[in-house]
Order: structure tokens, then sequence, then C-alpha cells
């Protein structure tokens, strides 16, 4: 089976897996309890993940939040923050976001609008980008409790002008979160320099890590001053009170060394998926160059996501055509009865919708096992 569908999820890398197995084994401790050395070696390992973590987004390790996945760290961040500074007895409940962002943004919006939150959905321009003067203006007026724009698109791969947009909410210090999810491993992160971001949502299952692991970064006030915020889940107080349930120590640890790989093979990498994207986007470009369209331009995106329509052609019919020897996507859970959110907001037909294609690569590929594209008449 040719796997192109790396957005949805990656293959477990085999370090990462031998990393977690003793884990899973021997080693079976849990990290809250204290005094005896099975505890001990859990809690040290998830420190070493905590910092791993760090590491690859250049912040520090208590700013590390081990979550469920990217789903569980947007909604804690928009859920907590809109709790937690937008109680009943204060006046302000205005919140922003976009209408290219992920469901787990943006339903989680949704459920905050059906309760009293004032929610602005900013347009987006036909790559799914937002425009950072629209943002600053309605930032300036209304003063959201938090903003939440996605960094890079899962269904398109563009990239958001996030160092403008960290700018201007460095500037006028508002509450600014951005889901990462797509772009760790495939941007370099350095939080440090991104001031304006206080909050990064990630997930170890789209860069080589176990599914059900996440992060989230809390960006702290100051050296000593915590971020406060409503927690999602209340209980024993773990992760510094933010996330409370025992420590998924295996995952955590997964999670940590596929950072850890992401970081050290970060320049590899993209390099190896922007040399296979191009050699797919040529054989797209010569072969079937009138009966294409890429959806996304070419600078300023995901490296080795392609994302395009072929004309004329139902994507669901092409997808299960092909399925018996390869993997691809629709761009999201995109059912007949409805259609991408995304696209639908990059100003594309229904029609359009239905004839578009996610190829995502990984870096493991061969260009041999594109070839069989010069095929598709
Ligand atoms: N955000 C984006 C942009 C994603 O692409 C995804 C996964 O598809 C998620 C959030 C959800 O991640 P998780 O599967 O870790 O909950």
């Amino acid at each position: 089976m040719l796997y192109l569908d790396n957005s949805a999820t990656t293959k477990i890398h085999p370090e990462v897996l031998e990393a977690m197995m003793p884990y899973l084994q021997e080693e079976y401790g849990n990290p809250s309890s204290k005094f005896y050395s099975l505890a001990e070696n859990a809690k040290k390992a998830v420190a070493i993940a905590r910092q791993q973590v760090a590491d690859l987004v250049g912040c520090d390790s208590d700013e590390v939040i081990f979550t469920s996945g990217a789903t569980e760290s947007n909604n804690m961040i928009i859920k907590g923050i809109a709790d937690y500074y937008g109680r009943e007895d204060q006046g302000n409940k205005n919140m922003l976001t976009s209408k290219a962002e992920h469901p787990s943004v943006i339903e989680t919006f949704e459920f905050l609008g059906e309760r009293g939150y004032e929610v602005t959905y900013m347009d987006v321009d036909q790559y799914a980008r937002v425009d950072v003067e629209a943002i600053k203006k309605v930032a300036d007026q209304n003063q959201p409790l938090l903003t939440s724009i996605m960094w890079g698109n899962n269904e398109i791969g563009s990239l958001n002008p996030i160092q403008e947009l960290s700018q201007i909410f460095e500037e006028n210090k508002l509450f600014f979160h951005t889901d990462a999810t797509q772009v760790v491993g495939k941007v370099p992160i350095n939080l440090k320099e991104l001031k304006g971001i206080r909050f990064l949502s990630l997930s170890a299952h789209k860069m080589g890590g176990p599914k059900g692991i996440g992060a989230v970064i809390i960006r702290k006030q100051s050296k000593e001053i915590y971020t406060r915020l409503t927690p999602l889940l209340h209980g024993g107080g773990q992760e510094n009170n933010y996330r409370s349930g025992t420590l998924a120590v295996h995952n955590i640890v997964g999670l940590g060394k596929a950072a850890e790989r992401a970081a050290i093979n970060l320049e590899s990498n993209v390099q190896r998926l922007k040399e296979l994207e191009n050699y797919l986007t040529d054989i797209f470009k010569n072969n079937l160059k009138d009966k294409i369209k890429f959806n996304s331009d070419e600078k300023d995106k995901i490296p080795g996501l392609v994302s395009l329509q072929f004309i004329g052609v139902n994507n669901e019919l092409l997808i299960k055509k092909l399925s018996d020897y390869t993997a691809l996507s629709s761009g999201s859970a995109c059912s007949s009865s409805k259609p991408s959110h995304v696209l639908n907001a990059t100003g594309k037909s229904l029609e359009e919708v239905r004839q578009t294609i996610r190829i995502t690569l990984s870096p493991e590929l061969s260009k041999d096992s594109l070839e069989f594209f010069t095929r598709i008449k």
C-alpha cells in the first residue's frame, strides 16, 4: 500500500516504538507516586519527554502540558480562556478566529457562540490565509479574550503569516493561540522569538509518534507567573493543575522521542519533502496540464502537502478506484452532504470541492513509488 495521507496520520517510527516499549512493560510506575524507583523512573522519563517537546518548539519545559492530542489542546485553550476571563460578571465576551480552522477549533467556538460568547470568524483568501491587517483591526476594536489562528492549514497546506500575527499580539498584549498540529517538524518553531504566541497546540501522531497524545504550550506571563485558565479536566492536579489524570507515560515518552527526531531531522526532512513534492507536481504539470488545478500556491506552504482539483473527476470515486494500492484523501472528512468548510471559505464551488484530492508525502517515500501518477490520464 502506497500511503499518501501523512497529514491524516503517520506511521509510528521504530525508534519511537522502541523508546515506548519499556513503559508498557516493566516500567509501569505512576509518575505521581513517590519514593520508590518505579515511580521515580516514570517521573524521569516524563521530564525528559517534556524537555524534548520544549526543545522542538523553543519554550521552557514547564510550559509544556501533555494532553490526549491537538483536539483536546485546542478545546482546553479556547474553553479555558473563555471561561476564566469571560465569566458572567465580566463584560467582554469577544473571541476571534478564522473560517478555515480545523473543526476542533471551529466547533469549539461554535459551542461558545451558543453560550453567549461573541465569536468573529475572519474571512480567508483563496489559499485559506488570513489578512493580518483585518485581524489587527478587529482585535483592536473588540479586544477578544482569545484569538485562535492556525499556523498551517491541514487541507490546503498554506502557512499563515505567523510572524506578523505574533508581532500584533505581542504589541497589543491580547491572548493569541495557534494550532500548529500540521507544521511541527516541518517548519522551525521558536516560541522564545515569537513572543505574541501565548498558546500552541501539537500532536504526536502527525510526526511519527503514537495516537492519543499531544501537548499544549502555555507560555508563562513571566518567569514565575503561570497563565491562568479553567481546566477541562478537574482531579488530581497533574500538569500544574491544567490537566488532571494519570499521565500516559508510554505515550508521553513516544511524543518526546518523536519531537526529538523531528528537531534533529527537520532540515533534511523538509529538503526531502520539497524534492518529492516538486517531482510529483512536475508529473501533474507535464502530463495533466489542462486537467488539474493546484489549490495551494508554491511559497509559504507545508512541504509535502499537495492539494489539487482533478477537473471533472469526482474525488471520492477516484480515491475508491485507487484504494487497492494507494491511500489518498479528499482533504478532510468531506461527505457528500457536508463538503469542506475550508475549501468553501476559499471561494471554491461545491463542484470544485468534490473534485479535490489531498496528497501528503513522507520523507521515506521513493520517487519511483510516485511514478504511477504518470499513468493517470
Ligand atoms: N488541528 C489540525 C490542524 C489537524 O490537522 C488535526 C488532525 O487532523 C487536529 C487539530 C486534531 O489532532 P488530534 O488528532 O491530535 O486530535
